[in-house]
């Protein structure tokens, strides 16, 4: 299990700080949990990881919040991001599929809201948490693997 610690001031360095986390998830882990409160930077921090795979422009990026899901092609990645905050059972999350974009070959799942579903929580590679603590300052543990 790779762990690290990360600690942002502002919204430009969690998206600067999505270049080292991208890292930390290429090539293995499929399907990573994003957690924390409304406006912890969950949504930012995928921008900045979206960047750095070369998968999209940081301002491309929006939250899914309505269309559940949005997917980006990098050269290396297809990046899915997930909102499941407005899902609210076990079988519409079966209608998504996400199990299904897990399984494609060079996918990386990021998931915001993932906590919410026993199985999501259960199929994850990783979690990130996002702690706002005070300003704009946010704490970012980033777990990776099992074990
Ligand atoms: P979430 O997806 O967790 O609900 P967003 O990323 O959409 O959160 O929103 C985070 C909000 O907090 C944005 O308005 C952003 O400008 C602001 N912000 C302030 N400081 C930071 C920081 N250090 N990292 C990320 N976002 C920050
Ligand atoms: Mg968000």
């Amino acid at each position: 299990m790779k762990e690290k610690r990360f600690k942002t001031r502002s919204e430009a360095g969690t998206l600067a700080m999505g270049e080292r986390v991208a890292e930390m998830l290429l090539p293995a882990p499929k399907m990573i949990v994003l957690r924390g409160d409304l406006g912890a930077g969950k949504t930012t921090l995928v921008k900045g990881i979206a960047a750095a795979l070369g998968a999209a422009e940081a301002e491309d990026v929006t939250s899914p919040t309505f269309t559940l899901v949005h997917e980006y092609v990098g050269p290396k990645v297809k990046l899915y991001h997930l909102d499941l905050y407005r899902l609210e059972t076990e079988r519409e999350l079966l209608t998504l599929g996400l199990e299904e974009m897990a399984e494609e070959p060079d996918a990386l799942v990021l998931v915001e809201w993932g906590e919410k579903f026993a199985s999501v929580v259960a199929r994850a590679d990783g979690e990130i948490s996002i702690e706002h603590v005070g300003g704009d300052k946010r704490l970012f543990l980033v777990r990776v693997g099992r074990g």
